[in-house]
């Protein structure tokens, strides 16, 4: 199948992309407006109907935008109207959805500053965090961007995370690790894991739960797993992927929402890599894997962290169990679509946890009203961060997909007040239960997920 992206357009960007990328910083400054001009500002989701398996696989594979949503056997993609037409010469069953389409150019045209944190806020949220809390929190950097690595001067980013126990209980303590925003442009992840900060510390000491919490657990959370793609996210583009130009010099620049450079980070985990997102993939497209396993350094950085913050309890083999008192768990934030989602990604069979998977999975469900499922059942994936968290080391994995599929507080930039309220919106009241049971079952999550209601395992836990 020729490629989708040999669009004319590409030799323009290839003549001017070293330099429109050494100026991107300036260029595209966060003072600057989305414009009616934007790439964003011609967006269309289109309906694609698949009619087996094997359409679903090859679909999938193609590097297109697709939605992490699924209706039945229909799969929704951010497209434009060129691409759409080539689709349909290639034979795709695709129809435009006029509703999703006019809602995503609508919040295209938002500027960012509208409530959410860009990168160096969010730092500097943490770090005050930190200095008003210091013997609950501290944070840590864990590796750097892939553009601070190669561009020099001041560009990218530290790695950077928070740290949350109280420094003087001691001991080795349950993990509950929580990370957002490996999708850059998945704005309400990395509020959410702020959020979940800020409860935490503020609540330490006035809320017995909390304290238990923070007495007996460690709680890590990455708000921004992939802060290069979000500062181009921040400019109001759909930066997906990182950063990383080397292999996509004639991608588009500034990011058009189905042509972009970059590695999909969670398409590069280490496990199962390559199987269903293949390196043979547009390296333009959306789900782009890398040309190697973890070949990326926000990948790498942040394997090497988690298998800092957890031991490794399972087998080699697809089929070993992680043992019923395997400690830790971790929930990566993405959106939208209102899931919860567990491993396999990449193969139909499920994991020899399932039922331990599915118990924790359906009481998240519980309280955030999403759909609990495995995570093939949105659509095939391979090198994702929960198929390796779970897979390398046994802990129980988990992927958040916030936000409704259509409606007011549906796609990846949600007007910010859906944080809190709004139609299919209250992202926040909705999440934190869940957050907050993940971190009491942390100790020995297939064990207490299959037991008495989460309110009744702190309260005896605290009994001792
Ligand atoms: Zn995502």
């Amino acid at each position: 199948m020729p490629s989708l992206f040999n669009a004319p357009a590409r030799i323009v960007f290839l003549l001017g992309f070293a330099l429109t990328l050494a100026l991107l910083p300036c260029a595209f400054g966060r003072e600057q407006r989305v414009s009616a001009s934007s790439p964003s500002s011609n967006i269309l989701v289109a309906r694609v109907h698949l009619r087996d398996e094997d359409e679903l696989r090859r679909f999938v594979s193609l590097g297109l935008d697709l939605l992490e949503m699924r209706e039945g056997d229909d799969l929704f993609i951010l497209t434009d109207a060129k691409q759409l037409g080539e689709l349909r010469a290639q034979g795709w069953q695709v129809a435009i959805d006029q509703q999703k389409s006019t809602l995503a150019s609508e919040q295209a045209a938002e500027t960012f500053s509208n409530g959410y944190r860009t990168v160096t806020e969010m730092r500097a949220f943490v770090d005050d965090e930190a200095a008003r809390y210091p013997n609950l929190a501290e944070v840590f950097t864990y590796g750097s961007s892939w553009q601070k690595i190669h561009m020099g001067g001041s560009a990218g980013s530290d790695l950077f995370g928070i740290r949350l126990t109280n420094k003087q209980t001691q001991g080795v303590k349950p993990t509950f690790f929580l990370m957002a925003a490996i999708h850059a442009r998945e704005l309400t992840t990395s509020e959410l894991a702020l959020r979940f900060v800020d409860y935490l510390l503020s609540n330490y000491g006035v809320d017995a739960d909390v304290t238990w919490l923070l007495d007996e657990h460690q709680i890590v959370v990455v708000p921004v797993v992939n802060p290069d793609g979000h500062r181009i996210a921040e400019q109001g583009y759909y930066q997906r992927k990182n950063l990383n130009t080397t292999n996509g010099a004639g991608c588009a620049n500034p990011p058009t929402i189905f042509n972009q450079s970059g590695i999909d980070l969670n398409r590069n985990f280490s496990f199962g890599w390559g199987t269903v997102n293949s390196p043979g993939e547009p390296v333009c497209g959306q789900t782009y894997p890398g040309t190697s396993a973890a070949s990326e350094p926000e990948t790498d950085a942040i394997q090497n962290l988690i298998r800092s913050l957890f031991p490794d309890q399972r087998g080699t083999q697809r089929t070993d169990a992680a043992p019923d008192n395997a400690t830790g768990i971790m929930i990566t934030l993405h959106s939208y679509s209102n899931l919860v989602l567990w491993p396999w990604g990449d193969i139909s069979s499920p994991t020899p946890n399932a039922n331990q998977l599915q118990a924790i999975g359906q009481k998240f469900a519980s309280y955030n009203g999403f759909t609990p499922e495995q995570a093939i059942g949105l659509y095939p994936t391979s090198g994702t961060t929960d198929d390796w968290s779970y897979g390398e080391l046994g802990i129980a994995s988990y992927t958040f997909e916030v936000g409704d599929e259509s409606g007011q507080c549906s796609g990846f930039f949600p007007p910010f007040s859906c944080m809190d309220g709004g139609s299919g919106g209250a992202f926040w009241p909705r999440n934190l239960p869940a957050f907050l049971y993940a971190a009491r079952i942390a100790r020995a999550p297939y064990q207490l997920g299959q037991g008495p209601s989460p309110e009744s395992v702190s309260a005896n836990v605290s009994d001792h």
